[in-house]
């Protein structure tokens, strides 16, 4: 058992004082506006699907990130199924992504009726490897009236959705360079990844759409919510119209011309997403002064390694995690569960990387690469708990 670790977190967390359990990460309005922005939804009356904090929420979300269109919905998975459905993707199908994700993003794809298609990650950023990317549609896929064609299930491979995960930005460049070549369009789900950067572009910001989450344990919170973020103007309207129910805009008339969703942002949920905004500068420089402070806590302790941006990206840290490097992967996990489990005697509430989305069972029979990075990395990555009150706490004391 590595006691030395749990003392370092025990540190950080100020385990001594602080009140248990010490959750992975808590919402935080802190010194925001969001009592105030509420009370005006209730005080007006403007509490549900329409009013001025859902314009006010996607546009602090442009000026955020640097899109020219922002569409918030009620979630993230939905934001997905959207960003998928306008890119044409249909039932049966196949969808490349990794399988070390939130399982949403296979769901938003499997909501549509089509497949996910599994593709191994880079170790360093976690993220979709561009060369497993690269080595994978060489093995499999073939161009065919105007198409790309999964050889050997015959299936249509629509687009391809990399995942920034916790925060850390995946190699964008590359992926979209690959998907690019393969003329498939780029979904890139940053559901955990509002203020990260790559090269100076916001993630999401590279694919054709990128798709962001406000569920309670994301950096900013609406309670439940999500939105695409584009700089396409036409994709944009799309999205709006038809997570609006398709309804053509009339004082009186209730036409609509497609089928659409009710895929809405209520007011009173975007009104708490303004005011975190505000503050969202503040809130990824505590996260990035609680990252240094794990660090350093760690940097005599052996088998382990700090989870790191590499060179081009800039992480939020939403989840800052590390990974255990025994050479033996099977020690490695070990000590992994062994932490666990004394942490979470204790009321430190640490958690394991999800399992690799090919092991579940809905997903265990879908086309897949090579996973071994994917299965040898989520044996070994812990995240570490990341609320910013653990900062904010700290330094008031
Ligand atoms: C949170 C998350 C989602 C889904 O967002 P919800 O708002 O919970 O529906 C999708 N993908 C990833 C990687 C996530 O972390």
């Amino acid at each position: 058992m590595n006691l030395e670790l749990l003392d370092a977190i025990e540190e950080v967390c100020c385990y001594s004082s602080a009140s248990c359990p010490i959750a992975l990460h808590e919402p935080d309005f802190g010194e925001t506006n969001a009592l105030a922005y509420v009370k005006d939804c209730i005080d007006h009356g403007w509490v549900s699907s329409a009013g001025q904090w859902v314009t006010r929420f996607e546009e602090e979300l442009c000026n955020q990130t640097g899109a020219s269109h922002a569409i918030a919905v009620c979630n993230g998975t939905v934001a997905l199924r959207l960003a998928l459905h306008l890119l044409d993707v249909k039932a049966n199908d196949e969808v490349i992504m990794p399988s070390l994700t939130f399982v949403a993003t296979a769901n938003a794809a499997s909501h549509l009726g089509a497949i996910p298609h599994f593709v191994d990650i880079d170790q360093d950023t976690l993220g979709l490897s561009p060369l497993a990317l690269e080595r994978q549609l060489q093995n499999i896929a073939i161009r065919k009236d105007n198409q790309t064609i999964n050889r050997i299930t015959g299936r249509r491979i629509t687009c391809v959705v990399p995942v920034h995960v916790f925060g850390n930005p995946a190699l964008i460049e590359d992926i979209c360079a690959v998907a690019n070549e393969w003329n498939l369009p780029v979904v890139e789900d940053a559901a955990e990844a509002l203020g990260s950067w790559y090269k100076n572009i916001h993630c999401g910001m590279y694919g054709k759409m990128g798709v962001l989450s406000f569920n309670g344990n994301k950096l900013i919170t609406t309670g439940g919510g999500g939105a695409v973020i584009t700089n396409d103007s036409d994709i944009a309207r799309q999205a709006k119209h038809i997570s609006t129910t398709a309804k053509v805009p009339h004082s009186w008339e209730f036409f609509h011309d497609q089928i659409g969703w009710n895929d809405r942002m209520p007011n009173i949920n975007a009104a708490l997403g303004v005011a975190q905004l505000e503050n969202l500068k503040e809130l990824i420089k505590v996260k990035y002064n609680l990252a240094n402070k794990y660090r350093k806590s760690f940097s005599n302790i052996k088998n382990i390694q700090f989870i790191e941006s590499t060179r081009h990206g800039k992480s939020n840290n939403w989840l800052i995690s590390v990974r255990f490097t025994d050479t033996n992967r099977e020690e490695a996990c070990r000590q992994k569960v062994n932490l666990l489990e004394v942490s979470h005697q204790k009321g430190i509430l640490l958690r394991p990387a999800w399992q690799p989305l090919h092991k579940l069972p809905m997903y265990k029979n879908v086309p897949k690469g090579e996973l071994f990075v994917t299965e040898d990395q989520s044996d070994r990555l812990i995240c570490l708990p990341s609320s910013p009150q653990i900062l904010r706490k700290d330094s008031y004391e």
